[in-house]
C-alpha cells in the first residue's frame, strides 16, 4: 500500500514537477550568446520553448540550430524602442502568449568616470535600462490581462557595491534593481512576478573584455569570491528556470545573487 502510494507520488512528480517549464514560452533578449544563450539552453532542457533576440542574425541562427525545435529567433535591437510593442505582438501571433520575459541583453564599458562622455553614458543607460523598461511594459500589458507572467531582469554586482570604472553600467543596473521593486509592487497583484538575478563574475565575452589585460581587477574579484572561481553561464540559466517556474510562484520583487558568494565576500 505504502509502496503503491510512493510510486503514485513519484509518477505525479515526474509529470508535474514544479520546476518544469513544459508548455511555457520565454522571450530572452540577447539569447544568441553568453549568459542569454545558456538561459535559453536551460529553459529548453526544462521543457520550455524560447524565442531569442539579438542584433546579429548569425549567432541567433547558430544558437537555434544547437537548441533544437523548441527554439526560435527574431533579429531585434532592443534600443529601437518604438518597435518593441510590434516585436511582442509578432511573437505572440506566431508562437503564442509569452509566459516569461528575460531582459538579458546588455552592454558594458570600462572607463574612468572623468573620461565617460555624455554619449557613452546615454548609450549604456539606453540599452541596459530604458529599453528594458519599454520591452517590459510591452510584455506586462499582455501578461496583466492574462493574470499570469514572470519577468526576470539580469542585474549585476555593480548594483550591489562600488566597482571602479563602470559608472554608467552601475547606474543602469541600479536603475534595474529599483525598477524590479516598483514593478513587482504594481504587477504582482495581477499574477505577474518581477525579479532580478544578480550575476557575479561569469565567464563570457563581456567579462573577458572587462578582465582582459587587467590582472589586478581579476585578482580583486577572486579575492572577494568565497568559491574562488568564475561562474558559468548555465549557473544563471538554472536560476532563471527556477524564477520562471511554478516553484517560484510566491517569489516577487527579489534580487537573487548568483555569484559564488561575491556579494558577501570580505
Ligand atoms: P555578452 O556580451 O556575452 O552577450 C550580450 C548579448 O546581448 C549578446 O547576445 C548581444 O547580441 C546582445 N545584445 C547586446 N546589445 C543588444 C541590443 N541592443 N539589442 C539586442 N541584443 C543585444 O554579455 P553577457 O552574456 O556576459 O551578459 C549578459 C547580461 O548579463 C548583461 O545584461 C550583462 O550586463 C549581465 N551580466 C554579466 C556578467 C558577466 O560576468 N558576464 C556579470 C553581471 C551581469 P548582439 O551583439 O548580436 O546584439
Amino acid at each position: 500500500m505504502e509502496q503503491e502510494q510512493r510510486t503514485q507520488t513519484n509518477s505525479q512528480s515526474a509529470t508535474l514537477s514544479p520546476f518544469s517549464l513544459d508548455g511555457k514560452l520565454a522571450l530572452i533578449t540577447g539569447g544568441g550568446s553568453g549568459i542569454g544563450f545558456d538561459i535559453a539552453r536551460c529553459m529548453v532542457q526544462a521543457g520550455g520553448t524560447v524565442v531569442i533576440t539579438g542584433r546579429r542574425e548569425q549567432p541567433l541562427q547558430e544558437a537555434v540550430a544547437t537548441l533544437g525545435d523548441r527554439a526560435h529567433y527574431m533579429v531585434n535591437d532592443v534600443t529601437d524602442r518604438p518597435l518593441l510593442d510590434d516585436l511582442v505582438e509578432r511573437i505572440e501571433a506566431i508562437y503564442g502568449p509569452i509566459d516569461t520575459l528575460v531582459n538579458n541583453a546588455g552592454i558594458n564599458m570600462k572607463k574612468p568616470a572623468l573620461e565617460v562622455t555624455d554619449e557613452d553614458f546615454d548609450r549604456i543607460v539606453h540599452t541596459n535600462l530604458n529599453s528594458v523598461f519599454s520591452l517590459t511594459r510591452a510584455c506586462a500589458k499582455r501578461m496583466m490581462a492574462r493574470q499570469s507572467g514572470s519577468i526576470i531582469m539580469i542585474s549585476s554586482m555593480a548594483a550591489y557595491y562600488g566597482i571602479d570604472r563602470v559608472a554608467a553600467y552601475a547606474a543602469s543596473k541600479s536603475g534595474v534593481e529599483g525598477m524590479v521593486k516598483v514593478l513587482a509592487s504594481e504587477f504582482s497583484g495581477n499574477g505577474v512576478r518581477v525579479n532580478a538575478i544578480a550575476p557575479g563574475f561569469i565567464e563570457t565575452a563581456m567579462s573577458k573584455t572587462a578582465m582582459g589585460g587587467d590582472p589586478d581587477r581579476f585578482a580583486r574579484a577572486m579575492r572577494r569570491t568565497p568559491m574562488g572561481k568564475f561562474g558559468q553561464p548555465e549557473d544563471i540559466g538554472w536560476a532563471a528556470v527556477f524564477l520562471a517556474s511554478e516553484a517560484a510562484k510566491y517569489i516577487t520583487g527579489a534580487s537573487l545573487p548568483v555569484d559564488g558568494g561575491n556579494s558577501i565576500g570580505f
